[in-house]
């Protein structure tokens, strides 16, 4: 399977090289698992990838996390391979940084895009940690009134948010009161 990487950031003239044709999000995903994917994706997003130098059947960069790691990939007979400094690379995982050098490497990930087109994720921002910000958390933590006023002042300051919650509110019936 080949994706075509084509968008609207102006990647459109690249061509499908080994490297895109493996090292896309969902191999990554797949090589690294989840936790070292997410970390990875967040080093992407930061702009922690430097040095970077792309050919077609390989790659190297560092990339700047806890410590400068010095990371490289590499397709051989379709087969990905990564090698880097960390002591997840160093037992030949396909660590964090591996993945973050793949996403901006195949252009997956353009950290020089505006940080609010961050659609590659599912949730989309990430706390100060790199971590995943979990809204359904932050909003239980909120008591019923907290709720309240910041679900009502979203709704004043955005058209969609608010004509959605009339609609609800237009289906919602008083419950009856009890006894
Ligand atoms: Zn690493």
């Amino acid at each position: 399977m080949i994706v075509n990487q084509s968008g609207p950031n102006g990647h459109d003239d690249i061509a499908i090289t080994p490297l895109h044709a493996v090292f896309d999000e969902d191999e990554c995903a797949r090589l690294a698992g989840l936790g070292e994917f997410t970390r990875g994706v967040a080093l992407a997003l930061q702009g922690r990838v430097g040095d970077l130098r792309i050919r077609p059947s390989s790659a190297s960069g560092t990339v700047d996390g806890d410590q400068l790691t010095h990371t490289q990939l590499s397709v051989i007979d379709g087969t990905p391979g990564s090698t880097c400094t960390c002591p997840t690379g160093a037992v030949e995982q396909f660590c964090a940084h591996a993945v973050a050098l793949a996403l901006v490497a195949t252009g997956a990930i353009d950290p020089s895009e505006d940080s609010d087109d961050f659609d590659h994720t599912d949730d989309g921002f990430y706390d100060a940690d790199g971590q995943p910000i979990d809204l359904r958390d932050f909003l239980e933590s909120l008591d019923g009134p907290a709720l309240v006023d910041l679900v009502v002042d979203l709704a004043a300051v955005n058209d969609v948010l608010a004509m959605d919650l009339r609609e609800a509110a237009a289906r919602w019936r008083r419950p009856h009161p009890i006894g």
